[in-house]
């Protein structure tokens, strides 16, 4: 099978262009941030108060059980059965997720999912440590990153245009703090593998992006 991984901060495009990408090349395209923003959703939705609280975080694993579909080429994601995939996207998951993803135990939940997965299917995997921990023997690694403004930028229009009422400063200060959360962890921090390419899409627009994520990954199949 082959397998792609992509890394890089929050905001920087990944899901958009690896989607793209992967079916301009007819792999499936993994999300692995939907996995942790799913146990974030959980915990959430059990009554934990604070997230980054290993003794309560941990107990709420016992019955998160969690389980990607691929439907029509996109991916959804279920928790006991109910797809939670337009549910796991609402802003105040996203910092939830960040904070459940320094536990370890909670990495380590659900590393045989991913790992799964790519055994079984050409596909696009997207996340944080994907090339660094999760496959680290990936064809292809590609590290995507932007300006922290660019992907505040981003994001601010695209919430924006579902119609959430949000104010840039707050979404630039999330970032730069969920970057930070990120890169600075113990377990599998956000870090470019030493053979992975990066790619900076700060300057280039969406559509230019996509173009250049799949010329970078045909060079190399
Ligand atoms: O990619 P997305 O923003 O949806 O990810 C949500 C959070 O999940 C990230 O901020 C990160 O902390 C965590 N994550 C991770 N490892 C991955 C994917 C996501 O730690 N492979």
């Amino acid at each position: 099978m082959i397998n792609v991984a992509i890394d890089g901060p929050a905001g920087a495009g990944k899901s958009t262009i690896a989607r793209r990408a992967a079916a301009e090349l007819g792999f499936i395209y993994v999300d692995t941030g939907a996995l942790y923003r799913t146990v974030a959703l959980n915990a959430l939705r059990s009554g934990v108060e604070n997230t980054k609280n290993p003794e309560e975080v941990i107990p709420t694993l016992t019955n998160a059980k969690i389980e990607l579909k691929f439907i029509d080429g996109e991916q959804h994601v279920f928790l006991r059965d109910e797809d939670v995939s337009q549910a796991i996207r609402q802003n105040e998951v996203s910092m939830a997720a960040s904070n459940v993803s320094s536990i370890p135990e909670v990495r380590s939940f659900l590393f045989d999912l991913q790992r799964n997965i790519a055994k079984n299917n050409d596909c696009i995997m997207d996340g944080r440590d994907i090339g660094t921990v999760v496959l680290p023997d990936a064809k292809i690694k590609i590290f995507l990153t932007a300006s922290a403004e660019a992907r505040a930028d981003r994001r601010f229009k695209e919430l924006k245009e579902k119609g959430q009422d949000v104010s840039y400063d707050v979404i630039l200060k999330e970032i730069i703090e969920r970057d930070n959360q990120d890169m600075n962890r113990a377990t599998a921090p956000l870090k470019q593998a030493e053979d992975a390419v990066l790619v900076d899409t700060t300057e280039i627009n969406l559509e230019e992006s996509i173009e250049l994520m799949i010329k970078t990954i045909k060079e190399r199949l």
